[in-house]
């Protein structure tokens, strides 16, 4: 092999980094028994962005996101936040994750929660516990037990939970459902600051009014994302200025065009209802 002078052999580039991405995953799929729950996504998802994940009750969402973390095994495809393979217990210890179900123990204090969090990442520095509670306006509640707060109050210490390692990816699992316009205000708020900073955020909803909150929306149907881009792109290309009828026309067009032809129904996004 014949080299120019003064230039390097070709190496090839390490086949699975993509330093720019923050979360990235490749044809990914998750199936139990018959139910294909994760059903082939593919995303890149670009550092310091609010990403929406919204649909229907049951579409995927909170296995997507437990394979994203790596907290689930795909059946295959694979998934890489911050550039490395996971499931990786460094990487891990670099995501917070708020859970659809308050995560928080009802018997410790507000304060003891957050360190107990923080401990498990392996923080000590008790500013940081702090500075948790303060974001979501809990500080001055720190001794209070958890099981004398309101639900919007734990669902804050959950969010403070969450960010207590300063994470630089978070998973929010439908964080706002159950919670007063007032605090959802507040937490999209902190969510925005969060992002501004550099923070990564994976939302999830199956509700869309919260959808102009984010800087790009994943639409998600039987284990599918069938649209992605910003809010004005979906509206464009869907040919109307109604998320939820955006959803469904892709939906529709999922479904016409999908390879499996398994489901020719178009339901929305749920308007109401628990998570799955
Ligand atoms: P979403 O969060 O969008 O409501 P999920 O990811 O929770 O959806 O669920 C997607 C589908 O996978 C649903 O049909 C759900 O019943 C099913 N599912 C989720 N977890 C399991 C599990 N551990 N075992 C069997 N089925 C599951
Ligand atoms: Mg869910």
């Amino acid at each position: 092999m014949e080299h120019v002078d003064g230039a390097r052999p070709m190496t090839d580039p390490p086949a699975e980094r993509s330093t720019s991405s923050a979360i990235r995953a490749v044809e990914l799929v998750k199936t139990f028994g018959d139910l294909r729950a994760v059903d082939g996504v593919s995303v890149d998802l670009a550092p310091g962005r609010i990403y929406g994940l919204l649909g229907p009750n049951g579409s995927g969402k909170t296995t997507l996101i437990r394979l994203l973390m790596g907290l689930a095994r795909a059946t295959s495809g694979r998934a890489e936040v911050l550039g490395v393979a996971m499931p990786s217990r460094p990487i891990l210890a670099r995501i917070g994750y708020m859970t659809q179900a308050d995560g928080v123990y009802p018997a410790l204090t507000v304060g003891e929660n957050a360190r107990f969090f923080a401990a498990t990442y392996g923080v000590r520095d008790p500013a940081a516990v702090e500075d948790a509670l303060r974001i979501v306006e809990l500080a001055d509640r720190s001794s209070s037990i958890t099981a004398t707060l309101s639900g919007g109050q734990r669902r804050r210490l959950s969010l403070a939970c969450a960010l207590v390692h300063r994470p630089p990816i978070l998973f929010l699992d439908e964080p706002t459902v159950g919670v007063d316009p007032l605090l959802r205000v507040e937490f999209w708020s902190h969510f925005r600051e969060l992002a501004d900073g550099g923070t990564t955020i994976v939302v999830s909803s199956h509700v869309m009014d919260e959808a102009d909150r984010c800087d790009e929306l994943l639409f998600v149907r039987s284990g599918k994302v069938i649209a992605e881009g910003t809010g004005a792109e979906l509206r464009e290309r869907a040919g109307t200025t109604d998320l939820e009828q955006a959803f469904l026309r892709f939906a529709g067009e999922t479904a016409r065009t999908g390879s499996d032809g398994a489901e020719s129904d178009a339901s929305g996004p749920a308007p109401t209802g628990s998570g799955g």
